[in-house]
């Protein structure tokens, strides 16, 4: 992936905030039922991280509140907001002014969102409560070494789909799956078939970041070997695949994302096509 740095403009830097206090913010009924359908939503049981955890260190900060940050930590903070630039311009382009733009909020063990506490364990996601992208940068690393999914384009598809999520949102759809969800409607398929489509939206940005031309300031270009990096993250965080490695066996009727072959199909569907209409996985 070529990319250039195109300043800060689409992240917000949350590693400062006082994850320690936040732990202890008693929780009200209001605050587990959004995690209850956050939960629905990414597949991720929110409901056990909370309690249990011990409260996470505050980090320090100076008193002009600035954050302890390491040089390849501030590349990468350049990297998710170029990777934030360059998805949103392509919605941008594809829906016109129905569009309207997210952020991405970056913190450090733990994060306080409208969806409710959140700690790094869960991985990267979107909150429709306040339309952000939340990610603690320390994912990447576990990208690679717990998933098996090395490369910039790995972890750009990562973001892709979670700017996904925020389309969703805009287009109804998100909101229209969880009255389906609430009216009784099978919750894990309707997961499924929420987070291929999201696959198939980073897909569709991976089609127009590869229109080739000459390689612009701020604008990101792929390379040959992206397409692959990308299918292999794809791959790699397919139920059946995580299921297997965690429990030893697979349980489809568990599936909240989908199979390693679903994510990497509709991932592919979107990069072929560049199109948002070819992302219909509510079909059939
Ligand atoms: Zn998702």
């Amino acid at each position: 992936m070529r990319w250039t740095p195109s300043g800060r403009g689409n992240v917000d830097d949350l590693r400062g905030q006082s994850a320690g206090g936040m732990g202890r913010v008693p929780m009200g009924i209001g605050g587990i039922l959004v995690l209850l359908v956050l939960s629905w939503f990414t597949g991720i049981d929110f409901l056990s991280l909370i309690g249990n955890n011990p409260a996470p260190q505050t980090q320090s900060t100076g008193t002009s509140g600035e954050v302890a940050s390491s040089p390849a930590e501030e590349q990468t903070v350049l990297f998710v907001n170029a990777v934030m630039e360059d998805t949103q311009q392509t919605w941008e382009k594809l829906l016109g002014s129905r569009y309207q733009r997210t952020r991405a909020g970056i913190f450090r063990d733990a994060v306080q969102s409208a969806c409710g506490t959140a700690d790094s364990a869960v991985g990267p996601f979107y909150c429709p409560g306040d339309r952000k992208v939340y990610l603690d940068l320390s994912f990447f690393n576990e990208l690679q070494s717990r998933f098996g999914a090395p490369g910039d384009f790995a972890q750009a598809y990562v973001l892709a789909h979670e700017v996904g999520h925020h389309v969703q949102t805009i287009t109804g759809i998100e909101s229209q799956v969880r009255q389906r969800q609430a009216q009784g409607g099978d919750r894990n398929a309707l997961s499924v078939r929420m987070e291929l489509q999201a696959d198939c939206y980073a897909g569709v940005w991976g089609y127009h970041a590869n229109q080739g031309g000459r390689f612009q300031q701020g604008k990101i270009e792929l390379d040959p070997d992206d397409l692959e990096e990308g299918l292999r993250a794809a791959s790699a965080i397919g139920d059946d695949t995580i299921q297997k490695r965690s429990t030893g066996r697979v349980m489809p009727d568990k599936f909240t994302h989908g199979s390693s072959a679903q994510r990497v199909d509709w991932f592919k569907r979107g990069f072929t096509t560049g199109d948002p209409n070819a992302c219909n996985t509510f079909q059939s």
